[in-house]
């Protein structure tokens, strides 16, 4: 296992509340990015600290509140802004959305419990070690993206959980573990509760990651269900990493009025939606040829090759009409992208959990 240092600030920080007699961890991002030898973007520490009892810890230091009532404390320190935020337990989702009260916890496995993906469901303290309670680092190993917990119910929770998925995969380049990545496609529906803002930046760190082409290709029905006005997934390679010209490449072969509205949608300013569309009439239009069906024919695999059939998918109680067409479709993807055997046994598996 790679060695965890965290920088002598972070380190301090720990000490200060563990020294008043709070447990305090490192948790999340930072924890997965070390132990991938990547430099984390910024250190969040967890902590059994009411975020009064927090602030208390470090008199004289400027302190931002404005995350207080979701438990976060921002420390300004020398070295930068770094977040302390209570263990949290989240309450009740209401509408596929975010809970509506949070209640804090004083014990770091609630904490860790409410986290997203194992790999970001891991704590680091410098003297205790890792805390690892749902196999994050073996997942991280593997490179798998597997939910905490049933992925139907934290799909359902928080949709925005199903985009993070492929953004993931677009960051780290892992996949989607066979059951997340079909309880991700069964829960595509949800991701029309979600605000255009959180689609918005989700999309806009996914389109910007280093490995964002194949993971949009890998996820498309995905993709597809996040922004419906898109004919396919286009190729995004040309375009220059940053935000404005990656969506220009995205949306480059909408109708003009068609992307006006899908970034009114997403909440982009007036000046970004005009700076978009300037550079997508900018753009050649690009050949149709990368729609999924033309993917699937150029992969050499059609509904007929695949170990199941639609009499196999009756005979598991499926009734006769469209759904056995789209379950047939969904294993289909599945063994193309790899995530699941094309063996008879393990798609009718498969099957039984999408009826
Ligand atoms: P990055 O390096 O891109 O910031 P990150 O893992 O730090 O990646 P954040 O969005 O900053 O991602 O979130 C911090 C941590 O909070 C995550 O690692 C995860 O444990 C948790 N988290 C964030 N959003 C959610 C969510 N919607 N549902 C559950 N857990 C979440
Ligand atoms: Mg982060």
């Amino acid at each position: 296992m790679p060695k965890i240092t965290p920088p002598p600030h972070i380190d301090k920080i720990l000490s200060r509340l563990e020294a008043r007699g709070f447990e305090a961890w490192c948790v999340g991002g930072c924890v997965r990015d070390a132990l991938l030898c990547r430099e984390p973007s910024d250190w969040d520490i967890a902590t059994a600290a009411l975020p009064q009892e927090t602030k208390a810890c470090f008199p004289g230091l400027k302190l931002i509140e404005t995350g207080i009532a979701h438990g976060t404390v921002t420390l300004i320190t020398e070295q930068g802004p770094v977040e302390v935020t209570t263990y949290r337990v989240d309450g009740k989702y209401e509408n596929h959305r975010r809970p509506a009260g949070v209640s804090f916890s004083r014990d770091i496995n609630d904490d860790l419990s409410r986290r997203d993906f194992t790999v970001n469901a891991m704590a680091f303290h410098p003297g205790r070690g890792l805390l690892d309670p749902f196999g994050g680092q073996e997942d991280l190993q593997g490179h798998i993206l597997r939910c905490v917990g049933s992925p139907s119910r934290r799909f359902d929770e928080d949709a925005l959980r199903i985009l993070r998925g492929v953004r993931f995969s677009a960051a780290l380049g892992f996949r989607l573990e066979p059951d997340t990545f079909s309880a991700a496609l069964e829960n595509t529906g949800l991701i029309g509760t979600l605000s255009g803002e959180r689609i918005q930046a989700e999309l806009t760190k996914l389109i910007l990651s280093p490995m964002a082409q194949a993971a949009l290709e890998r996820y498309e029905p995905i993709m597809l269900a996040a922004l419906p006005e898109l004919p396919y997934i286009p190729k995004l390679l040309d375009a220059p990493l940053c935000a404005i010209p990656r969506w220009a490449a995205l949306l480059r072969d909408c109708p003009p009025d068609t992307a006006q509205k899908l970034l009114s949608r997403l909440r982009f300013s007036n000046r970004e939606t005009a700076q978009i569309l300037r550079l997508i009439r900018q753009l050649p239009l690009t050949p149709a040829d990368e729609s999924l069906s033309k993917r699937l024919y150029r992969a050499g695999l059609s509904a007929s090759e695949l170990a199941v059939s639609g009499g196999d998918l009756i005979g598991l109680g499926y009734s006769p009409g469209p759904h056995i067409g789209m379950a047939l479709e969904l294993l289909l993807q599945s063994v193309i992208y790899g995530e699941l055997p094309n063996q008879r046994d393990i798609l009718m598996d498969h099957a039984r959990k999408i009826m």
